[in-house]
């Protein structure tokens, strides 16, 4: 090994966010690991010429100190404290709009590798997934219960007042829109969010087998405990209208 490497390597590293125990290299380690082991990451990441085409093109690099260049680099070179450091503030400001992926000559996918990346630091319950999704917890609620969040309806300018002046033109021809939009039970929050027992429970089914749940545990215990009891009472209903049937 070069001293340049000996040198570079920290045994721990501590956590800019919050007042957590230093990180060990071990953590560090099995938080790479994750990323790597994921499916999609061979996909997303197949070399990287460090040319800055991704950086150019990010709307998220002009607003923020942000560079996927720099977050794909920390994954080539396996970088571990730099990606650990990344996962601490930087992989929220990706908009996630796949700009990157569109133009990367290695056909990489800064993008899809940040996603990866959220949902390590989600998995290890790090500060920073539990800051940046507090303030979600209503509509993690209403999709966790009813499969959907957002029906046409509810875009209006009073609803978006950040989407600024522009919202008005989505605003202006709304019945038109809604009739456009050709999922015709979607069109209202009645509809979208009055779901069938049978499918809320199917629902429920698919968070818990895909690690949803457990996931939602690690970063927001209370409303971990709020989404089982609304599961628990779903499921009692269903036998009993199940029973009622069979009567
Ligand atoms: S990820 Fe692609 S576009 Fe970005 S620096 Fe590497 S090779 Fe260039
Ligand atoms: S997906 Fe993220 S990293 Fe890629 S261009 Fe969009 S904001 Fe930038």
């Amino acid at each position: 090994m070069s001293h340049a490497q000996a040198t570079r390597v920290q045994e721990h590293i501590g956590d800019p966010v919050s007042d957590l125990p230093e990180v060990s290299r071990e953590q560090l380690k099995e938080i790479f690991q994750d990323i790597q082991s994921d499916i999609r990451y061979d996909h997303e990441l197949n070399g990287c010429l460090n040319c800055g085409i991704c950086t150019a093109t990010c709307p998220a690099a002009h607003y923020y100190d942000f560079s996927p260049r720099e977050i794909v680099q920390l994954l080539w070179t396996e970088n571990l404290e730099g990606i650990y450091d990344a996962m601490q503030e930087k992989i929220w400001a990706c908009a996630q709009c796949y700009t990157c992926a569109a133009r990367c000559p290695f056909g990489n996918s800064p993008g899809g590798l940040v996603m990866l990346m959220r949902e390590a630091s989600i998995k290890h319950g790090m500060e920073s997934a539990k800051n940046v999704l507090r303030p979600f917890s209503r509509v993690m609620l209403k999709l966790i219960s009813t499969g959907n969040q957002l029906s046409p309806d509810m875009i209006t300018a009073d609803g978006f007042a950040d989407w600024g002046p522009n919202v008005s033109k989505i605003d202006a021809p709304l019945p038109v829109l809604r009739k456009a939009i050709p999922m015709p039970t979607l069109n209202t929050t009645k509809t979208a969010w009055e779901v069938n027992l049978k499918t809320s429970v199917e629902l429920y089914t698919i968070w818990e087998e895909t690690g949803v749940l457990d996931q939602l545990e690690t970063i927001d215990e209370n409303l971990f405990d709020v989404i089982l009891d609304i599961m628990d009472e779903k499921r009692e209903d269903l036998e009993d209208w199940e029973d009622e049937q069979e009567d």
